[in-house]
Formats: C-alpha cells, sequence, structure tokens
C-alpha cells in the first residue's frame, strides 16, 4: 500500500512584516520541519487574497508586504531549495475549489467560528462585514486541502480554522463517495509561551493590526525602546516589592526565548530562569534588570537575521526568483487537486466526453 506523503501548508497575511510572535507561533516550527528532512512537499503561502479580504482598499500596502514577508522568511531560515513560497492570488485554483467548497459550509456555521467573531469585533465590522472576510475560513480551507497538506503549523488562533477546514474535508468526501481530500493536521508550538504571544503592550496577542508589536526587522535602538517600555506587573512600583509573573509580558517573552546559555552570558548570578523569576516573586529584583536582560537575549536573536535582511533587501532578483519557483509548483499541485475534486463532483465534462466517446478536445 502507499503510504501517505508528509506534506507541510502554512503562511501570513501579508499585511505588515513579520514579527516575534509569528517567529514563535509558526516560522520556528516551519524551519524545524523543512530542516527535518521528513517531509516530501512544503509550502508556504503569502496569504495576499485573504490579506484584501479587510485591506482592500490598501494595495499598496499588500503588494509590498508580500516582499517583506518574502525578505523574512529567506532571512530566518526558510530555503527556497526546501520550500515552496508562493503567491495565494497567482494560484487562481485555490479561488475555485473556494467556489464549490462555499456549497458545504452554512452561514451559521462560520458564525459560530470563534476566530472571526473575534476579528470581526477587533476590526469593528459588525454592522458592514465584508462577505469576501466573512467567508475568508472557507477559502483558507481551499489553500490547506488544495496541497493535500497534512500539517499545518501555526499559533493557537488558527485552531477553529483547522476545525472548519477538517470539516469541509469530512463532508466533501462523504458527499461525493470518494477519498479525495486530506484531513489536516494543527502543529501548535511545544512551549506554552509560544501559542500566543502577547502584544509589548500586554495586550492578548501581538499582532500587526494592533501596533503591540516586535518586528524581526527591527533594529537595535528600536528594539531597545520597544522593550524597556514593555508591560510589566502595574503593581510592581518599587524593587523591593513581590513582583507578579501572570500576565507578566517581559516573563513570557523570556519563556518564548530565552536559554540557560543565556544566563551564562549575561546573568551569571542566576542559574535559569526559574531562579529569575522566583527572586522576582520574592521582592528586590527591578523590572529594569529583567528588561535589559530580554533586551540582550532578543537582540542576539535578531542580529543574524537581521544581517541576512540585509543581504536580500540588495538582491531582490533572489527574493523573486524564489517567489516564481515556489509559486509554479504551487500552481501545478493544486491543479492535480482540482483535476480530483472537479472528477469527484462529476464536473469533468471533457475528460468524461474523451473516455465515453473517444471525442478529443483540446483545453
Ligand atoms: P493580522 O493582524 O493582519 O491578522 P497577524 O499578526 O495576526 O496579522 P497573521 O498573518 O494573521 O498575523 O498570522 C500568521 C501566523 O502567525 C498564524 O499562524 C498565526 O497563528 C501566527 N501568529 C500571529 N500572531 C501570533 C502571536 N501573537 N503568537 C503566536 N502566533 C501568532
Ligand atoms: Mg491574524
Amino acid at each position: 500500500m502507499e503510504t501517505k506523503k508528509k506534506i507541510m501548508l502554512t503562511g501570513d497575511r501579508p499585511t505588515g512584516r513579520l514579527h516575534i510572535g509569528h517567529y514563535v507561533g509558526s516560522l520556528r516550527q516551519r524551519v524545524e520541519i523543512q530542516n527535518s528532512g521528513e517531509y516530501d512537499e512544503i509550502f508556504v503561502m503569502l496569504a495576499d487574497a485573504q490579506a484584501l479580504t479587510d485591506n482592500f482598499d490598501d494595495p499598496e500596502k499588500v503588494r509590498e508586504s508580500v516582499m517583506q514577508c518574502a525578505i523574512d522568511y529567506l532571512s530566518i531560515g526558510i530555503d527556497p531549495e526546501k520550500t515552496n513560497i508562493f503567491i495565494q492570488s497567482e494560484v487562481p485554483q485555490l479561488h475555485e475549489l473556494t467556489v464549490y467548497y462555499m456549497n458545504l459550509v452554512t452561514v451559521a456555521r462560520v458564525q459560530r467560528n470563534p476566530t472571526v467573531k473575534n476579528e470581526i469585533k477587533l476590526r469593528n465590522f459588525e454592522a458592514n462585514i465584508p462577505v469576501g472576510f466573512f467567508t475568508y475560513p472557507i477559502s483558507q480551507a481551499s489553500d490547506i486541502t488544495a496541497f493535500k497538506a497534512t500539517i499545518v503549523p501555526v499559533g493557537e488562533d488558527q485552531e477553529p480554522m483547522l476545525e472548519q477546514c477538517r470539516e469541509i474535508v469530512r463532508k466533501f468526501n462523504y458527499t461525493y463517495g470518494k477519498d479525495v481530500l486530506v484531513e489536516p493536521e494543527i502543529y501548535l508550538p511545544p512551549n506554552k509561551a509560544c501559542l500566543r504571544l502577547p502584544g509589548t503592550d500586554g495586550q492578548a496577542k501581538m499582532s500587526k493590526s494592533l501596533g503591540n508589536t516586535i518586528y524581526l526587522s527591527d533594529p537595535e535602538d528600536v528594539l531597545k525602546k520597544k522593550v524597556m517600555s514593555m508591560f510589566t506587573d502595574p503593581n510592581h512600583l518599587r524593587v523591593e516589592d513581590p513582583g507578579s509573573l501572570e500576565g507578566n509580558t517581559v516573563f513570557t517573552y523570556l519563556d518564548a526565548f530565552c536559554s540557560d546559555e543565556d544566563f551564562d552570558k549575561y546573568l551569571p548570578e542566576y542559574k535559569n530562569l526559574d531562579e529569575l523569576k522566583a527572586h522576582y516573586q520574592r521582592g528586590g529584583l527591578g523590572d529594569v534588570k529583567v528588561k535589559k536582560f530580554l533586551f540582550k537575549v532578543l537582540n542576539d536573536f535578531l542580529a543574524p537575521i537581521r544581517e541576512k535582511r540585509a543581504y536580500y533587501e540588495a538582491h531582490p532578483e533572489e527574493v523573486i526568483e524564489a517567489i516564481t519557483k515556489g509559486t509554479m509548483a504551487a500552481r501545478a499541485k493544486a491543479e492535480e487537486t482540482l483535476r480530483d475534486v472537479k472528477e469527484a463532483m462529476k464536473i469533468d465534462y471533457f475528460e468524461k466526453w474523451e473516455k465515453d466517446y473517444g471525442v478529443r478536445y483540446d483545453k
């Protein structure tokens, strides 16, 4: 029996540059998967069509962000020899699939999707939701299933999207009597702090739309300013006061980024993060000291990324070549799936007539 292929698909909305929330939530896992050598096919999508669903009046931002996100990918270790980076709108098969999947989902079901609910609130869309935005979970199911993805590395906010996608797969396969589509599995970050990295302002999620981000491309001085003004424990007024870790963003970021080696290097009076946390909770440890440490940890992480970014900014032709190659591969794969879908739905007219009547045709 043929063993099932291992295929990864994930992506980002090009609505700005990528930030450290994207990194811990999804980018880090993508690079691990890519470098594990265990996957047969790997796709990373620049979801420009999805970005336009709530940024339709700002196409310049989306276009510019496509390039910037691609540079971010290459700078953090996505290798175009192993990973197909592609542009969503350049793979029209995805939109065709969406039209067919729309029959399989009710309005009530999309309305119940907690991520959609939340994002509608966030964008003040309550009374005026664009239809395109409302249906984006269906289009996301097309993106995933077109590649027969078995794994989708994403942050926790995407869990309801994956559930909705799996429902569409089951409904499609049940209705059309074939195992055409593949149910994907979500791959969440293994570290709890990374499931949904909070913003520098302490809000529940770091997000481009909320302006509470640390970008992968932030220069050192910007990073320093952002870290030094980060949200901590609002009741920790004097150094000698006991501090709380609950909702304390500086410690959440340390959970996500620091290692014992960082303590050796920058804070040798502590063995590890547990010791630092204990001191903070006891009292006698000031926020400034912890923030300075976090700055060094993050700066060490970002320095090599900045260097690679400068290289790709000076070599846009390499970025364009990577996207072109990836987009061609994505089109071929999505076309294969679309053909299977149309056959199952009995709308493969010309192929069928050729089989039944021997009438050849030129597509
Ligand atoms: P937008 O505000 O435009 O929706 P965003 O910052 O939420 O932007 P997306 O492009 O929607 O970014 O998300 C891309 C990927 O990054 C998804 O897998 C998402 O789960 C993950 N992600 C985004 N923000 C975070 C975060 N703060 N923590 C962990 N993962 C995140
Ligand atoms: Mg988002």
